[in-house]
């Protein structure tokens, strides 16, 4: 017969108190982008302040312009490499929430147990889980190459302001001109533009290190049944989510996936969620005492 899980209150509870610290430290995280734009901008313009106007010959304006022109290319490759740094380092962050809430899930479980031996089996379960964290952790830290992303949002952004000023000078326009080109371009407030590419890149790789690190734990998890998909309210137009949030694919549940073939996230800026589903309290300690969870493996 086909279960039908679905997550407990508590079990609730936990992933979506877990999600809001996530969902915290994204908000943080736009907060940092957000000033570290402002500054990109006020440095890009304090670079073009002073360009020389028609008053001196083309050659020697336009060696102005190049010059120029390459320290707003350096700006854009700081501006980048320094938002990759901090997304890392958040990332770091977002996993260990992951990972907590796994934790929180485990010790709820075991709260109840006396001392003697099963005390002894559900601490050593709990060791177990942190062990397992910590190497996950690693792994998934290491394997993060913001890299190529960071790359192809430099690449960009030199690309855009060198025709900004290439067009410019081309069209013969004056340095303020030029100047607005650029602002325009940086600008926070301008929709599609640098902002939002740091945003994008940013809270994708804190929910794919969120997201990753919860579908590592629960899949070395024994006492996680199925994991549920839930849908964050941010999709405007249905996609894959949807299929996973209301498809019973496996026979477990609506939007419920064992434990080992939870989907990775389908598209960026992606802000689902999963909880993990337990058997009951009792349940689990049942089953724990006579050895089904074979603490040894996770050992
Ligand atoms: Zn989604």
């Amino acid at each position: 017969m086909a279960r039908r899980l679905r997550p407990r209150p508590w079990q609730e509870a936990i992933a979506k108190k877990n999600q809001r610290l996530l969902l915290r430290l994204i908000q943080e995280q736009d907060v940092a982008v957000q000033k570290a734009v402002r500054q990109a901008l006020r440095d890009a313009l304090s670079i073009l302040d002073g360009l020389p106007g028609d008053t001196v010959g083309p050659i020697v304006r336009r060696s102005f312009y190049e010059q120029r022109r390459a320290a707003l290319g350096d700006l854009a490759t700081s501006f980048w490499t320094d938002l990759g740094q901090v997304a890392i380092s958040n990332a770091g962050t977002a996993s260990q929430v992951a990972m907590n809430a796994n934790l929180q899930v485990l010790s709820t479980l075991t709260r109840g147990v006396g001392p003697g031996r099963a005390g002894i089996l559900a601490d050593s379960f709990l060791a177990s889980a942190r062990r397992t964290h910590i190497d996950l952790r690693s792994r998934l830290l290491n394997s993060i190459d913001l890299a190529p992303s960071v790359y192809r949002n430099q690449a960009f952004m030199r690309g855009t302001i060198d025709r900004i000023v290439n067009n410019g000078i081309l069209l013969g326009q004056s340095a303020d001109e030029i100047g607005k080109g650029v602002r325009q371009y940086i600008n926070p407030r301008t929709p599609g533009g640098v902002r939002y590419a740091a945003h994008r890149l940013g809270r994708t790789e804190l929910n794919n290190a969120f997201h990753t690190s919860s579908s590592l734990a629960y899949a070395e998890s024994p006492f996680v049944e199925g994991v549920l998909w839930n849908l964050s309210g941010s999709h405007p137009k249905p996609d894959e989510c949807n299929s996973y949030s209301d498809e019973n694919s496996y026979d477990l549940g609506v939007g419920i996936f064992p434990r080992e073939s939870i989907p990775p996230k389908p598209h960026p800026q992606c802000f689902c969620f999963l909880t993990a589903v337990t058997p009951d309290i009792d349940d689990f300690l049942r089953r724990m005492k006579q050895g089904e969870y074979d603490c040894a493996s996770v050992l």
